[in-house]
Parts: structure tokens; sequence; C-alpha cells
């Protein structure tokens, strides 16, 4: 086992979330805006993803360089053909102790239990609206919300649990549904989680009004169904937690831009291309496909990702400002949530 690399503020690396595509069925407004990813739009071509092969060689790098989580994104990651065949490579490797997926749920209800038997331990389903008004005009492709619910089915019953739920709340668009969404998964054991909408990228149109702050959210459903806040399950957990005060449940919500949380991130992101990130508003990264096809050893890639784990400094949300804004950032649906 490699020495665990600590970068410069102290902070490890213990997540890795792969990208296996940069394409997807949905065309949510705040992430795959329609007027730019239309069909002019240039996606990846095959031979520039990287292969099962190569992410699980990356993988093993990184467990042994001390991750212990990993999570498949995309684009929709359940749009790449055979995902259950990666699912299970990855979950062979020792060391790793979670592996989950996010998902869009389009394909969950088909794909549940081969992911579950493949050895998924968990999914998140990206779920923005339980009205079919609201909820198609943020999928912009009209997909209802009853397919996703179907997915959330199928996965608990393939034993994905506890599965945890993605509303993106945006001001003016969505904030209706922050009541009902928590209504309707209070007492399933399911955990909604309530994501302040962020400024990746470049292309959804993000202002700072638009952003509904994880405080209100909290007070919106606090009032309706009383929480208690509860400590984190580990340190760089991503989501603050709150319990009902009746016992139905928890709810979290992960307020990137009211109340960053830098100092505790240990999470390395890889592209659908092999470049790594380590920081989801990076502009830059350091590309290991080339590495891997280069012929590079395991230990020199380690190398590499050690030297560049070690130098990093990120902590954009925390010095978030009109200078960071105007930066070029890669896209969410490239780099992956
Ligand atoms: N397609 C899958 C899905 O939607 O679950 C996986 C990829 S998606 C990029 C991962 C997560 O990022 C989703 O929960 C999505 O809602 C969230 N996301 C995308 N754009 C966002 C933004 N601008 N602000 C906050 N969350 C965003
Ligand atoms: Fe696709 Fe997920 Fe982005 Fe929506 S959030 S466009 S489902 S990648
Ligand atoms: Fe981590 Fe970058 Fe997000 Fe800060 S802004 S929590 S460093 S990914």
């Amino acid at each position: 086992m490699a020495e665990q690399v600590i970068d410069t503020r102290g902070r490890p690396v213990r997540d890795l979330r792969i990208s296996v595509t940069d394409r997807c069925n949905f065309r949510c407004t705040y992430c795959m805006p329609k007027e730019i990813f239309n069909q002019d739009y240039e996606f990846l071509a095959r031979d520039l993803l990287l292969s099962f092969d190569e992410i699980e060689r990356i993988a093993r790098v990184f467990v042994d360089l001390g991750v212990r989580k990993i999570r498949l994104t995309g684009g929709e990651p359940l749009l790449r053909r055979g995902i259950e065949e990666l699912v299970g490579r990855l979950a062979a490797i020792d060391g790793v102790d979670d592996l989950t997926l996010t998902t869009n749920g389009a394909l969950l209800a088909r794909k549940a239990e081969a992911l579950a038997a493949a050895g998924l331990d968990r999914v998140t389903v990206s779920l923005d609206s339980l009205d079919d008004d609201t909820f198609q005009a943020m999928n912009d492709v009209g997909f209802p919300v009853s397919g996703v619910l179907e997915g959330i089915e199928a996965a608990a019953e393939a034993g994905l649990v506890p599965i945890k739920i993605n509303m993106v709340v945006k001001r003016g668009v969505n904030e209706e549904s922050i009541v009902p969404m928590a209504e309707h998964f209070r007492g399933t054991g399911h955990i909604v989680r309530f994501i302040e909408f962020m400024d990746v990228g470049t292309t959804n149109g993000w202002c700072l009004d638009d952003v509904v702050p994880a405080a209100e959210v909290v007070r919106r459903i606090d009032e309706v169904f009383p929480l208690d806040p509860v400590a984190p399950n580990y340190p760089g957990e991503v989501a603050r937690r709150f319990r009902y005060r009746d016992g139905a449940g928890e709810i979290g919500v992960i307020a990137s831009v009211t109340q960053p949380f830098c100092g505790d991130c240990t999470r390395a992101r890889i592209s659908a291309e092999g470049v790594l990130y380590t920081c989801l508003f990076a502009s830059k990264g350091t590309d290991l496909r080339s590495l891997v096809r280069d012929g590079a050893s395991d230990d020199e890639l380690a190398d590499v990702v050690a030297r560049v784990w070690a130098a990093r400094t990120d902590r954009y949300s925390e010095i978030r400002s009109d200078a960071t804004t105007g930066l070029v950032r890669v896209e969410m649906s490239y780099i992956g949530g």
C-alpha cells in the first residue's frame, strides 16, 4: 500500500468520483441547457472515453493512495453500455468500502437489479419536483415524475439503500416543491438532500439571486415538520443533516454556496476522458489517460496523482467572488456532480 497523501491544507484523498460519459438523456436547465447542448454540440468520441480496463486501473491507484469511496456519475452513467460490468470490477477492488452511483433515474427501473447483483452498494437519484409540469420544465425533455419514482422503487427493492434523493433548488422554479418532497419521502427510509443551485460550468446562467439558501429550505420544512440538527456521519460529509423530531427519518442540505465546506473536502474527480480534477470548480486538470495510453506503470501513475494531490490548494466555494465566477470552468455534465 502506498503512503497516504495529504494536500497543502491537510486533507487526504478519500472519495473518487468517476464520470463514465458526458452524454445525458435529460437537458436539465441548470446543467445541460438545450441552447448549448443541442445537435451541434460535440460530445466525446468513444475512443476518447476511458475504457473499463483504464478506469479500473486508475481506481486501483487511487485506492492505494487512500480512497475508500467511489461514486460513478456523468452525464448519465446508466447510458454507458455495460455499466454493470464496470460496477462489478470496482466492487472487487480491496479497500473500497462504499460504491455508489448518481443517476437521473430514467433507466433505473430497468437496471437496478443488475447493478445490485454486480456489487453496487447504493444509489443517489436526482429528482427536482413531484409536480410533473415543474419537473418536465426542469429536465426539459418531458420526462415524467412517475418514471423516476419507478426507478427509486426498483432500487429499493434491489436493496440499494438507503437511497439519497438529490433535489437542486432554484429560486422561482421549484421552491414550492421543497415541502411536498420532504413530505413524500418522510418515513420511507430514503433521504432527500436539497442542493443549492451552484455556479458550476459557464453555461447555466448562474446568478446568486437564483440560489435558495439552505437555511431557508430548513426553515420551510421545519415550519411544517419540525427538525433537529444531527452530527455528521464522518468528517468531510457534504450534506448537513437534520432529523424529523417525530422520528420519520432525516433530510440533508448541501449548502455549497452559502456555507462552503472546502476545509473537509477529500474528493477527487476523473472526467469521462480521464482528466483528474481536484475541485468541482477547476478550470484545469491532469490528463491521466495519456499517461495510461503512453505506457506509464502503476507506480508512475501513483506518483503523478500523489504529486497533484500534495500540491492541491483548492477552496473555490470559500473564496467565490466576482473574480472567480468570471473564470472558465468545466461543465458539470463533463466532470460529474
Ligand atoms: N445525471 C446524473 C444525475 O442527474 O443524477 C448524474 C450527474 S449530475 C451532473 C449529478 C448531480 O449534480 C445531480 O444531482 C444534479 O442535480 C446536480 N447538479 C447538476 N448541475 C447542478 C448545479 N448547477 N447546481 C447544483 N447541482 C447540480
Ligand atoms: Fe443530465 Fe444529470 Fe445534468 Fe440533469 S443533472 S442534465 S440528468 S447530467
Ligand atoms: Fe471541494 Fe472545490 Fe467544492 Fe471546495 S469548492 S468543497 S474544494 S470541490
